[in-house]
């Protein structure tokens, strides 16, 4: 499969997750949306509740065994899924496991801090730390850094996870590899998909699996919901993830800055905070499908999926593809929240 991608197997990984993962039609919530919808069912990637960070995380622990790293590092939101997917790696590899937990989130209760991915990262034993200013990424990285420095300093051995830009992006090449998964489970089942509908934040997953597309000569339409930054900023992050990746794969650059289609319409008030159109999303994917979604990411995505097909972005009857990237634990954190939505 990576010689469909250049260079791509000169990166070591680490297996962690489930493959292929099963793409799944959506009948009730097609007929709600008048769209054909399928899902790709990412949330079921296997380690620790899955999720899209197991397929990012087997380049960095592939990089970090190939380093003779014994203690893994870390930072991400309070509620960061990628932070958890690490911790059980580390867990399931012997390795040491030190997280930061940012605090991206305003007003947040005391559950937000003790439920969902906080209350699995104790369970897997790893040792937190915390960052009081969420939105300052290049903090939070040199933060993460200072940690790895006194890790260094007892005699471990650490690797880093960065989350901020200036690092390769190792972690997109995992959705590379996704997308000609897609690509392979569409020709295998003679079926054709016109758009894909994916969650957009560190930009690893929509970057990965808008290049591996293009550079696999698909057209199909990539639509990054944006959950952590406006349409703007996050153009540049997907752009800057392609060019990166183009040149660590050796391979022409094939997006262009017009191919990078991004909506912001439901980010509102912001990162990790829930808003009508969300909440909504959420008891319908659960009404019609039986299915969870996150209020950080997933129940955006969806509320953005919703958003495209009212303004005909997605043409009626398409065939969409929502690419479901997990997230379910943190949906316990905003227990209250949701309670209150559905009060009559
Ligand atoms: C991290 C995460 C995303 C966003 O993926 P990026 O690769 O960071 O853009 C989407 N959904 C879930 C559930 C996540 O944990």
């Amino acid at each position: 499969m990576s010689t469909r991608f250049g260079r791509l197997a000169v990166y070591p990984r680490l297996p962690l997750s489930v493959l292929p993962t099963v793409i799944e039609p959506a009948p009730r919530l097609s007929a709600e949306l008048g769209l054909k919808l399928s899902i790709k069912r990412d949330d079921l990637t296997g380690l620790a509740f899955g999720g899209n960070k197991t397929r990012q995380l087997e380049f960095y622990f592939g990089a970090a065994q190939a380093a003779g790293a014994d203690t893994i590092v870390i930072t991400g939101a309070v509620q960061s899924n990628y932070v958890r997917v690490a911790a059980a790696a580390a867990a399931r590899l012997g390795m040491e496991v030190h997280v930061q937990a940012e605090e991206r989130v305003p007003d947040m209760d005391a559950l937000y801090h003790q439920s969902g991915n906080i209350l699995l990262g104790d369970l897997l034993g790893a040792v937190r730390y915390s960052y009081p200013d969420g939105e300052d990424e290049a903090g939070a990285d040199r933060a993460v850094q200072a940690i790895a420095d006194t890790l260094r300093a007892q005699g471990k051995r650490p690797y880093v996870i960065p989350l901020a830009p200036g690092h390769p992006p190792l972690g997109a090449l995992g959705y590379v590899l996704a997308a000609a998964e897609i690509v392979d489970q569409l020709q295998a089942s003679g079926t054709r998909i016109d758009a894909v509908v994916v969650a957009s934040g560190s930009g690893f997953t929509h970057a990965g699996l808008l290049f591996g597309l293009r550079a696999l000569g698909q057209d199909i339409a990539v639509h990054g919901i944006c959950v952590r930054r406006a349409a703007p900023a996050q153009v540049q992050r997907i752009a800057g993830h392609c060019r990166e990746l183009a040149g660590m794969l050796g391979l022409a650059e094939v997006v262009s800055d017009r191919d990078i289609r991004l909506f912001d319409g439901v980010l509102a008030p912001g990162y990790g905070q829930l808003n009508p159109a969300t909440a909504d999303a959420i008891v319908l994917a659960a009404r019609c499908e039986g299915l969870f979604l996150d209020p950080p990411y997933t129940g955006k995505v969806m509320a953005g999926l919703v958003a495209l097909a009212a303004n005909r972005t997605l043409a009626q009857d398409a065939n969409v593809l929502f690419l479901h990237t997990g997230g379910t634990p943190a949906l316990f954190a905003y227990g209250p929240q949701l309670q209150d939505w559905l009060k009559p």
